[in-house]
């Protein structure tokens, strides 16, 4: 979109591609290697010839400026935070500041093996060590495994402490309860423990009520998972007496923490009765996620689960800090070595940069946005629970509707205007949800171009809806045909040789 002068949009030079299979020629490299130092010999001589290939077919020959531009292009079509605004809600698209990858990239840290000697480790140990009990003192928990690799591994390795818990009682229990705002991992990690998941449903103010709780907690329930706040971007303002409930008939307190940057330094779950709670590292604590990289689900316990943790344990004896592995109740490794090392040292970094009270003003400034954009839109698009909300906030396209506009048309269409869609048809318990959370790291101006796009959109909606059913017409790659996708995805290159 051009002229508007308040909004972004999409306009310039994205270059064409072919598969990178589909280029170079025989022959041609792209490196070249110094003479060896040592006695040449045949891989014949060292490697048994029935492991020994002729050739790979279809391998790309390719010079060094083939592989930088092909894999350069291929970045351009390509959007990132670094780039604009990712308002993907649940997800904390947030910037993440540069310092964290200097850090990462120290030699001492970078280079470190897993596997040399603790005398040698001592300063990444200490760094593991002061972040356990930073996102202690967050969470309001007492102790931390830092293992788990992202948010769905740290609620499995939450809740078979849980399990190995009511077992070491007698009694692993059969049931969890999880609300209908909980996120969808939850249920999964339940049955993957196996356990039967018990559906609450939320109440009317969109968050669980306790009596709902009360129903059908009994001695069978192992835990309750609840996601705080929760998926309709509300804080679970009954979680005390919820876990009251849960605990009087020996439950636990399962607390999915992904979206704990709308709390920090405001309220501490552990302190609200969660006995556990997973913490996305690659959310809320600064580490570059999407397109696959490593993340850290690092979780916070009561002490009382504290012999269950997962081995290592990382453990201050004087001014030694050592790996425990004998740890009889343990539920043993959840994975190798001992954690994403070089994502909890960015996340360590933005936590010793941020402070306590920069950490505490990320919440509200992320709190403050979300409330900024969903009080500008509000009338423009439907808004399902008209409430204060926590770090986003979620409109459907029930206004749109009348015109056959649907909130993947406007999805569509945000980006032409320069945008990231924000998460659509999620939750589930919104229908054709949009969920928009903006995160604390962006500037009025670029909230102010976010809403004039989605005010423009409502009025295309109604004045030239084509536009947006045909949405988005500016990028390189335009409306896809999602059907076809789905019924008959292309999912390996074959060669034609
Ligand atoms: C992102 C998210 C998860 C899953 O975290 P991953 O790191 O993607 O496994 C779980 N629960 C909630 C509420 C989330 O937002």
């Amino acid at each position: 979109m051009s002229g508007t002068g308040n909004t972004i949009g999409t306009r310039g030079l994205v270059l064409n591609e072919p598969l990178i299979f589909e280029q170079g020629s025989p022959g041609r490299v792209g490196y070249s290697l110094p003479p060896v130092d040592v006695p040449e010999k045949k891989a014949e001589v060292l490697i048994p010839k029935r492991l020994l290939r002729d050739g790979i077919p279809g391998m790309p020959e390719v010079s060094e400026v083939d592989v930088i531009r092909h894999y350069t292009r291929i970045s351009q079509w390509n959007y990132c935070v670094d780039l604009g605004f990712f308002p993907l809600g649940s997800c904390t698209m947030k910037y993440n500041p540069r310092i964290n990858e200097d850090m990462a990239r120290l030699p001492g840290f970078a280079k470190a093996h897993p596997y040399q000697p603790e005398e040698l480790s001592q300063g990444a140990l200490q760094l593991m060590w002061e972040l356990e009990q930073y996102l202690a003192e967050v969470a309001g928990m007492d102790r931390v495994t830092l293992q788990p690799s992202a948010g769905a591994h740290g609620e499995l390795t939450g809740l078979m402490m849980i399990r190995a818990y009511h077992t070491s009682r007698g009694n692993p229990r059969s049931k969890v309860l999880i609300p209908d705002s909980a996120h969808g991992t939850n249920p999964a990690t339940s049955a993957l423990c196996g356990y039967r998941v018990v559906p609450v449903k939320e109440g009317p103010r969109g968050i669980v009520e306790a009596k709902a709780v009360a129903e059908v907690m009994d001695n069978e329930v192992a835990a309750i998972m609840v996601t705080s706040p929760n998926t309709l971007g509300l804080f679970e303002e009954q979680i005390v007496e919820v876990s009251k409930i849960v605990h009087a008939k020996g439950g636990q307190v399962y607390c999915d923490g992904a979206n704990l940057n709308s709390v920090m330094g405001i309220s501490r779950p552990g302190d609200c009765g969660v006995d556990v709670i997973q913490i996305n590292l690659h959310k809320t604590f600064s580490q570059p996620h999407g397109g696959g990289g490593p993340g850290a689900g690092p979780v916070a316990l009561k002490k009382h689960l504290a012999p269950f943790m997962p081995v290592p344990t990382v453990e201050k004896k004087g001014n030694r800090l050592t790996f425990d592995f004998k740890r009889p109740k343990s539920i043993g490794k959840v994975r190798a070595f001992a954690a994403s090392f070089g994502v909890l040292v960015r996340s360590y970094t933005y936590i010793r940069s941020m402070g306590s009270a920069g950490l505490r003003r990320a919440s509200e400034v992320a709190v403050l946005n979300a409330n900024y954009i969903q009080s500008q839109l509000k009338g423009t698009y439907h808004l399902p629970y008209d409430r204060h909300c926590m770090h986003e906030c979620i409109f459907t396209d029930a206004l749109q509707v009348r015109h056959d506009i649907h909130t993947v048309d406007i999805a569509k269409r945000l980006i032409d205007y320069g945008f990231h869609p924000p998460t659509i048809y999620f939750p589930l318990i919104v229908k054709a949800a949009l969920m928009i959370e903006p995160t604390e790291t962006e500037s009025k101006e670029t909230l102010d171009q976010f809403i004039a796009a989605m005010k423009q959109i409502a009025r295309e909606a109604q004045e030239n809806p084509d536009l947006l059913r045909e949405a988005p017409r500016n990028p390189k790659v335009t409306r896809l045909n999602e059907t076809k996708a789905a019924r008959e995805p292309k999912l390996r290159w074959r060669p034609t040789s």
